[in-house]
């Protein structure tokens, strides 16, 4: 057990976890947003971030820091935490990204992870190879192995009681990715970025980024606290919670401010294309589009990059929320709709119900099917598990009308779930909220519960009075199941 991370609440893939960072004395409440700091070019101060955006872990580069004349010197005299005027948690990346951007760096995994400990840093992070999607297996698999190397070599550097990344690499290869986050699990290193996923953020492919970090949260175990590297738009956190992401770092507040781009949960505004302001945070309060435009550009990046945080932080809090309520399948859901390549990701986040489904409390407060793929959710794979488990007798009749004395028993079906026995019928997530007008995927799925039971209980004889389902979904009753049709009076 790695007794720094501990999980508090839990929905779907998404927890509410609370990691202990010793070197800084402070414990962060995850998921939690890490806002990047280049200390050469500061846009919002770190004592600020803390003080007005409630930041209580911040993230910056060693490497920067190391080949900068000036700062090395002050980070050795002063440490990290005074350099950046920052009480809370201080995580260092090493020169992976430099070393990925340009192909070569001045320094190795003893070297900067020293010099992270020597500075002060809170979380250090090895030379890892940041392998970009779509390359080779037999490339992915070698720089795989130079990545776990380091992270073995990690292990053994004495760095006290700094905690340590075990980045997870792989390229766009799921096995490589399980296979990583099995190893970085099994050694004694502390939080687990899931790296070198940016350039598939970049080309909006939300569902390979859903796959891959599935695949990384395979071989991980839940006591890993896991870093999506370099996801910093509020608009892809909650799907990314829902994976099972606990930390985020944000460039992003800073660098798309200075492009003048505002960001929101569903997507970027450029602040020369905006009327008015779509957003009640102190900044967009007292400032109008034009006011904003009217700025020195040194004013309006610092405005807009602290609109930006504000979003950010402020989509965190809705999304612990969410966990809180166990409603973050719905508001993924809502937020899918921001984006085509978004709703990918979604569609790509059921494909995974089934693991999502492990840590997804047995009962909540509501289930509300709000499109198709509600159908694919967690709690509809957990009820059609449970029908395996379930064993009728004799004539059974499975109905969404009346109950009938002329069968041995009597069973409700409720899309999407299917067929269930009447004393569940007041349990989560049975007791869903429905629209009226049910999609295809509704019925299909009730359908696919219908063949199950009747898959497992062969020696039963059942029959289904269904609704006027739709041919797509009666194709999927097994032949050996009576069908009828309420609505053309077939009872
Ligand atoms: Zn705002």
């Amino acid at each position: 057990m790695r007794e720094q991370f501990e999980v508090r609440d839990s929905d779907a893939g998404g927890r509410i976890g609370e990691l202990t960072v010793p070197r800084a004395g402070v414990t962060v409440e995850t998921p939690a947003l890490m806002p990047v700091v280049n200390p050469n070019i500061v846009t919002i101060e770190p004592s600020r971030m803390a003080d007005e955006f409630g930041a209580e872990i911040i993230i910056t580069n060693s490497y920067i820091i190391k080949t900068t004349d000036g700062l090395e010197a002050d980070a050795r005299e002063q440490g990290l935490h005074d350099l950046l005027d920052f009480d809370g948690a201080i995580v260092t990346d090493s020169g992976s990204f430099q070393l990925a951007e340009y192909g070569e760096i001045d320094t190795n995994t003893e070297d900067i992870l020293q010099f992270q400990h020597e500075i002060g840093s809170d979380i250090g992070t090895p030379v890892d190879i940041p392998t970009p999607p779509d390359v080779s297996h037999e490339r992915a698999e070698s720089e795989l192995r130079t990545t776990q190397e380091r992270l073995e070599l990690a292990e053994t550097i004495d760095v006290g009681d700094m905690l340590v990344n075990a980045p997870v690499q792989g390229s766009t290869h799921v096995d490589l990715r399980e296979e990583a986050g099995a190893h970085a699990a099994a050694t004694d290193l502390d939080v687990f970025p899931v790296g070198a996923v940016v350039p598939l953020l970049n080309d909006y492919r939300y569902d390979e980024m859903v796959d891959v970090v599935a695949a990384s949260k395979r071989g991980l175990s839940r006591d890993c606290p896991v870093h999506l590297f370099g996801a910093g738009h509020p608009m892809m956190f909650a799907l990314a919670v829902a994976m099972g992401c606990d930390l985020f770092d944000s460039a992003a507040y800073a660098l798309y401010a200075r492009d003048g781009r505002y960001l929101t949960v569903d997507g970027t505004e450029h602040v020369e294309e905006l009327d008015y302001m779509p957003c009640s945070c102190p900044v967009c309060v007292d400032e109008t589009p034009a006011s904003l435009r009217a700025m020195d550009d040194r004013d309006r990046e610092e405005a807009l990059a602290a609109h930006n945080l504000h979003v950010t932080f402020a989509e965190m809090r809705t999304i612990k929320q969410a966990i809180r309520d166990g409603d973050l399948m719905e508001l993924v859901e809502r937020r899918a709709r921001a984006h085509p390549a978004m709703l990918d990701g979604y569609r790509a986040l059921t494909d995974h119900a089934a693991q999502l489904e492990e840590t997804d409390p047995a009962s909540k407060g509501s289930f509300f099917y709000l499109s198709n793929e509600s159908a694919a959710r967690p709690e509809v794979v957990r009820h059609h598990e449970r029908l395996d488990r379930l064993s009728p007798s004799g004539e059974v009749l499975l109905t969404e009308g009346d109950h009938s004395s002329d069968y041995d028993e009597s069973w409700p079906v409720v899309p999407p779930f299917g067929p269930f026995p009447k004393a569940l019928r007041n349990t989560y997530p049975l007791t869903a909220e429905m629209p009226s007008r049910l999609d295809r995927d509704a019925y299909e799925a009730a359908a696919s519960g219908v063949a199950r039971l009747a898959d497992v209980n062969s020696d039963t004889s059942f029959t289904l009075a269904h609704e006027d389902w739709p041919e797509s979904a009666l194709a999927l009753v097994p032949e050996s199941v009576t069908v009828e049709n309420l609505w053309r009076g077939e009872r």
